[in-house]
């Protein structure tokens, strides 16, 4: 048992081993190895940083988040759960890289915001807390796990009736990959090379798919657009590259 406040996190759960838990270790790894920096607007995370007001008013347009109970999965350093935090949602943040939510709970002593971070994988939470989140929010973490259909069916599981999911990730096309992998990893150098692998990218009708069979509605599916250079994001038409979906649990 640690008793120092080091923002380690208590009852870990161990990846490996758990087959349930639907998850590469070489990709908790790479994002362990960005942990300490993922709070430097100018480090690895930077396009997450630039991103985050974007999705948070995507968020925000659709539900009332004073109140509301949120689960952020796969929220990484905590970007997404402290602005949600800071515009009134109670907001719960699983990931199972030990490292970013170690960083995750050290941040909060910063900001000093409130938010519930476990080690946890989407199975746990959703069988710990079937129908118990008004949101639920998974941003870029599906094109890195090994079963996304798997992924999609927790997030369902997890929504109370009539509750709003949100997701977002690369669409496998050739702008993505031009963007996201050649463009981010290889010129720009922004992100480490391997971040991103293409064949795990899924176009919005495949997720689509995938929301539909877990019995869900989907509602809207926005491009977002990025510039690197002055570091704007905007919402868009164009689904090419990076995209946000929100869909719903029917009543
Ligand atoms: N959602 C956050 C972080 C995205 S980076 C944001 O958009 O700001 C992807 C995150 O997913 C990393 O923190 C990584 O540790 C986590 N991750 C990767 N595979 C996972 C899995 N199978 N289950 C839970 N988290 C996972």
């Amino acid at each position: 048992m640690q008793t120092t406040n080091t923002g380690s996190p208590q009852n870990s759960t161990q990846p490996r081993g758990d087959a349930s838990a639907n998850v590469s270790p070489e990709e908790i790894a790479r994002f362990a190895s960005l942990a300490s920096r993922w709070w430097d607007p100018d480090g690895e995370s930077r396009p997450l940083h630039d991103l985050n007001p974007v999705r948070a008013a995507y968020i925000a347009a659709r539900v009332d988040l004073r109140g509301a109970r949120v689960a952020d999965v796969g929220c990484g350093g905590g970007l997404l759960s402290e602005a949600l935090t800071r515009a009134g949602a109670r907001v719960t943040g699983v990931d199972l890289g030990e490292k970013v939510i170690g960083i995750a709970k050290l941040h909060l002593h910063e900001s000093n915001l409130s938010v519930d971070y476990r080690v946890q994988s989407s199975a746990d939470l959703a069988a710990a807390e079937p129908e118990g989140f008004d949101a639920v929010c998974c941003m870029e973490l599906i094109e890195h796990v090994p079963d996304p259909a798997a992924l999609v069916r927790d997030l369902e599981t997890m929504l109370k009736p009539g509750g709003w999911l949100f997701m977002s990730t690369l669409n496998r096309t050739l702008a993505a990959f031009g963007a996201a992998i050649l463009g981010a990893e290889y010129v720009m150098r922004m992100l480490p090379r391997g971040t991103h692998h293409y064949a795990q990218f899924l176009k919005p009708s495949e997720l689509g798919r995938l929301l539909r069979h877990a019995g869900l509605e989907l509602e809207d599916v926005s491009g977002m657009g990025y510039n690197p250079i002055n570091r704007k994001a905007w919402l868009s038409r164009i689904t090419a590259v990076n995209y946000v979906l929100s869909a719903r649990k029917p009543t």
